[in-house]
């Protein structure tokens, strides 16, 4: 039988402090701030309002967790059992983390429980299991010394992440960045923080050492900028918006000049050329590409550039797919798609669709603030909606929206198409739908993107790395990649002496 999701909600007794030290506390000043839900605009809770005493306070505890060795310099078979096990503790706790997840986010509760909490543990179990399997490396000296280069954890991480997939992002960098020994002060968004405090919590029921992972929730400019400005804080990895990913550049270079990793997101093309094989399948994958999560993807497929020969074939089935979604509640498990997550960023998104009108692009579907279900009229929803004849340099071609809008071109040749879709200040994903296998890969190197999918979209693993070129950043999260980069190199060179077996 179904389960009772909204009265579940009602039962949940979220923890809602900082997490420093291993332990709930309030924030030094004792402020708060309230968490919405997306799905009917409540007010969830009150989170602790962090400023920067209390980043002072996590950065400092995850400082002296680090220094004493008790996680960086652990065996790496323990740092192994912990990481698994904390991935078997988030699927033994995922109904309740993906109602945090869904309440707060307004994705569907479906996709939490068989996306966001799954991927989630996946990334600690995958991590967890790569660490005896890597080997470090002797360089090839002369025989009177032994040099070893090894990876060595760098500190403290600051982790600052947004609201669209708060679990999924967090354990993008919270695995590899634990597992190569390194402590952490994860900064969520300031409307999703819950499931991210209770996955601490879990972390130290796994048996991480207390300070090796703090929770500091709060505002952007000040629990945020505190981090980032932090002069003990070795490493940010930021997941978001590029003004504010660049910020992170600019407190960097006027403290520390701590490491910095940026994804920030992006316009990404599907192109499809005359030759797509199976239409229907585009359409699906074009349909879902920008409609899951109500758009709020940051690979998410915004831009549909197809060729005009098969432009209205694709549309007429896209439409068809995309009208087949089931919008609703976010707590109801039947729902494909859900609410935008804050009101702000519904307005934002509603602004884009009155550009739209200015810049003549055409409704083909959708276009409008909706309520799913009576109760929810307060709710932050947006119907999916694909605009037509969109210029590819107007501003809802070039600028992310995060909402659920697709923007449709038309090209006539193989060179226009590489040219529309390499025309963006971003680089983080695109995707490419031909049979003809030659064009596929040349298409595919010649498009500036973190990830090209070539008769697919959104396939995607903890295996392979993830992020952008050129305004959608740099750095990676996901793969060994990752690993690595949370680490730096050693070289330790022994000097042996005379050649001679004394
Ligand atoms: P944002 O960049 O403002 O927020 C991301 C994180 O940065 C949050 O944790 C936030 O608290 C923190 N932050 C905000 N201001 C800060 C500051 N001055 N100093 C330090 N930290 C700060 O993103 P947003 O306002 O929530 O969303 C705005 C737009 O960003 C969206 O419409 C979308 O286009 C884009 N976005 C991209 C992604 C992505 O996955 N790349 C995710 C969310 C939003």
């Amino acid at each position: 039988m179904a389960k009772n999701w909204v009265q579940q909600a009602k039962s949940l007794k979220p923890k809602n402090d900082l997490f420093i030290d291993g332990k709930f506390v309030p924030a030094a000043d004792g402020e708060r701030f309230e968490t919405l839900a997306p799905r009917d605009g409540s007010v969830i809770t009150t989170v602790a309002r962090g400023k920067a005493a209390d980043v002072d306070k996590a950065v400092k505890s995850a400082a002296a967790a680090f220094d004493s060795g008790v996680w960086s310099r652990a065996d790496v078979r323990h740092r192994q059992q912990v990481l698994i096990r904390l991935a078997e503790l988030l699927l033994e706790n995922k109904d309740e983390l993906a109602l945090l997840e869904s309440i707060e986010t307004g994705h569907p509760i479906g996709d939490s429980l068989n996306v966001d909490v799954p991927s989630a543990a996946r990334s600690f179990r995958w991590y967890g299991e790569a660490l005896d399997k890597i080997y470090d490396e002797i360089a090839p000296t002369p025989n009177s010394a032994l040099a070893l280069v090894t990876r060595e954890p760098l500190g403290v991480i600051g982790a600052v992440v947004p609201w669209n997939y708060p679990l999924i992002i967090s354990s993008w960098k919270l695995a590899p960045a634990l597992a190569a020994g390194n402590s952490v002060v994860l900064k969520p968004a300031e409307n999703t923080n819950l499931a991210s405090l209770r996955l601490a919590e879990l972390a130290i029921e796994a048996g991480l050492p207390a300070g090796v992972l703090n929770v500091v929730t709060g505002l952007g400019a000040e629990a945020g900028a505190a981090l980032g400005r932090h002069p003990q804080v070795d490493k940010i990895t930021f997941t978001g918006s590029p003004a504010v990913g660049r910020m992170f550049q600019e407190y960097a270079g006027q403290t520390n000049g701590k490491q910095v990793a940026l994804e920030l997101g992006g316009k990404s093309p599907h192109i499809v050329f005359d030759d797509v094989e199976d239409i229907e399948a585009c359409a699906v994958s074009v349909a879902w590409g920008i409609f899951y999560n109500a758009g709020q993807t940051c690979h998410g497929g915004s831009r549909l550039l197809v060729h005009e020969s098969v432009h209205d074939k694709l549309l007429e089935a896209t439409i068809r797919v995309a009208k087949s979604l089931k919008l609703g509640d976010t707590l109801d498990e039947s729902t494909q798609v859900s609410a935008i997550v804050s009101e702000k960023q519904l307005e934002r998104v509603l602004g884009y669709l009155e550009i739209a009108k200015q810049e003549n692009a055409k409704v083909a579907m959708g276009g409008s603030r909706f309520t799913p279900a009576a109760g929810l009229e307060n709710g932050y929803f947006v119907e999916p909606t694909i605009l037509d004849n969109v210029g590819n340099s107007s501003r809802i071609g070039q600028e992310e929206i995060f909402g659920p809008v697709l923007a449709v071109t038309t090209f006539k040749t193989v060179a226009e198409a590489v040219q529309l879709a390499n025309d963006t200040e971003y680089g983080l994903a695109a995707s490419v739908w031909t049979k003809d296998i030659s064009r596929a890969h040349k298409v595919a190197r010649a498009v500036r993107a973190g990830t090209v999918w070539v008769n697919t979209f959104d396939v995607a693993d903890i295996i392979v790395p993830f992020g952008g070129f050129k305004s959608s950043g740099f750095g990676r999260d996901r793969s060994l990649h990752a690993l690595d980069s949370y680490t730096a190199l050693k070289t330790t060179w022994i000097n042996l002496g005379s050649q001679e077996i004394s």
